[in-house]
């Protein structure tokens, strides 16, 4: 069997942090450690597609600059300063196109970069490129992609998650130490679970949103990729803070995610109390996965954590609540894709009214999952549906955040299997949209209630010889809680 798994040695093979001090000692160059990364692109990107857009110039051009600067005596940037990163396409750019994913945007190049672009060239951090997606964020496997899918590095016959799977794929790969991906219900924890990686959606309102092609705007938020919890816990101070150009982040201080890791490393986990939740420990799941769970919990006793039982009974109508919300915030965000001001025009001939080039870009523009989303929220926002479908999400929604609410009354962290099974096959679940949505179920409750959560590796399933993650959830603002016990578990393990 094919994989493109990490390589045994060389640059690719390094951390973000071990790159960083090669770097800043200027034992490499940015620009050799930028230029390895992208021949590991082009080895593997062939048969991986983790890539829509790979923007070697403009890496290299950033790695050179921070050589420059380092050669001439400047302190670095920042922590990260010189260790390139992939940017999943949904976060724009000046210097390439983004697309989603999709075809609609197709050739549309964005005039402002996002704040989370802004704030990565600030920390003089080079840009690799753009990584494939589910269209415009929807999926869970990268299938709905527009440009093909992602394969998973430990088993090209096999998804790497998704909405998420290129950045996923390509950390898993070598091909970059570092990804950025956004999460709505899941699309970050869930591949980094697939791909024995690790992905952290922060709390809400932590990270800005603008510059994202935004689909549903009061679950997402963007976060960091790495293969070890330090690094993405470098990265994640690198896109946090609050930003007056995103109204949902908020203006306060934010604890040290980074202090968090280095503390966590330790492995001590005295006094922590860990529930687990109820709803996510039960038949239904891989048998291997649940091995693999039940192993991290003996795990976490044996590191002096206490485990505790939680119930959360609300969990189990998240999937249908999510799916309700979720699409009608797309029907009302992707209404600005009608091919007048971005990317793709169709039937624009004189002969048509706007009304109808709008029409037909958009039949010809978004595939189908995207449709069924724009077409259910559309429907559920509808007068005389509105009350019963939208706003019994959004009661159902309070009702979840209550369960978290109660839950962290007893104990510090949550956790659960990130994901019911280990990497499915490439086809094995398009022809069935609930069953690709199910995939989710463990991700999702997070988002309705803005909290943060992180996936760790947790190893390979017995059963399949597959990844399997661990799912860390934490309150809002307590982020530092999920890097704290997430580097004590990966210490634990090794
Ligand atoms: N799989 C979920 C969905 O399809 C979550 C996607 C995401 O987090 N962007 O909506």
């Amino acid at each position: 069997m094919t994989t493109y798994t990490l390589p045994d040695s060389g640059l690719t093979s390094l951390t973000a942090a071990e790159l960083a001090e090669k770097i800043h000692s200027r034992e490499v160059s940015s620009r050799e450690v930028t230029q390895a990364h992208l021949d590991r692109i082009t080895e593997t990107d062939g048969e991986l597609n983790a890539f829509l857009h790979v923007g070697a110039e403009a890496a290299l051009a950033a790695a050179e600059d921070v050589d420059k600067r380092l050669d001439a005596g400047e302190a670095p940037a920042s922590p990260l300063a010189g260790v390139p990163l992939a940017l999943k396409d949904v976060i724009v750019t000046t210097d390439a196109p983004t697309t989603g994913a999709s075809k609609i945007l197709e050739g549309w190049i964005s005039p402002y970069d996002a704040t989370v672009t802004r704030k990565i060239r600030e920390a003089g951090i080079p840009i690799l490129g753009k990584t494939n997606l589910d269209e415009l964020a929807m999926g869970s496997s990268t299938e709905n992609s527009a440009y093909g899918p992602t394969r998973n590095p430990y088993d090209l016959e096999r998804t790497p998650g998704g909405s998420g799977g290129g950045s996923a794929a390509a950390i898993a790969a070598g091909q970059a130490p570092l990804a950025i991906g956004t999460d709505t219900g899941g699309s970050i924890r869930q591949p980094a679970a697939l791909t024995n990686t690790v992905g952290v959606k922060p709390t809400y309102g932590t990270v800005s949103r603008y510059g994202f092609v935004a689909a549903a705007s009061s679950l997402e938020q963007a976060g960091p990729g790495a293969r070890t919890v330090l690094d993405a816990a470098l990265l994640h101070e690198v896109i946090a803070g609050h930003d007056p150009f995103d109204a949902t982040t908020v203006n306060r201080p934010l604890v040290s995610v980074v202090d968090a890791a280095r503390e966590g490393a330790s492995g001590d986990l005295k006094g922590l109390k860990v529930g687990v939740v109820k709803q996510f420990n039960r038949e239904g799941f891989q048998p291997g996965v649940l091995e693999s769970y039940r192993a991290s919990l003996d795990q976490l006793t044996a590191q002096g954590a206490e485990i505790i039982e939680v119930d959360c009974p609300r969990f189990d109508d998240a999937l249908a609540a999510y799916y309700l919300i979720m699409p009608c915030e797309v029907s009302s965000n992707l209404a600005r894709l009608d091919g007048m001001r971005y990317g793709m025009r169709v039937g624009d001939d004189g002969t048509r009214s706007a009304d109808e080039v709008m029409a037909l870009t958009r039949a010809a523009g978004f595939g189908p999952e995207v449709k069924r989303r724009i077409i259910l929220g559309t429907y559920a926002l509808s007068v005389g549906y509105f009350d019963a479908y939208y706003v019994q999400a959004q009661r159902v929604r309070t009702l979840i955040a209550q369960d978290f609410a109660r839950a962290f009354e007893q104990v510090d962290v949550l956790v659960t299997p990130t994901t019911p099974t280990t990497a499915f096959k490439l086809g094995e679940k398009v022809a069935d949209p609930v069953e690709m949505y199910n995939f989710d179920l463990c991700t999702l409750p997070l988002n309705l209630a803005g909290l943060c959560g992180m996936s760790v590796p947790a190893g390979f399933a017995a059963d399949t010889g597959l990844p399997v993650g661990l799912q860390i959830m934490a309150p809002a603002f307590a982020d530092d809680r999920l890097y704290r016990v997430g580097a004590a578990y990966e210490a634990g393990r090794k």
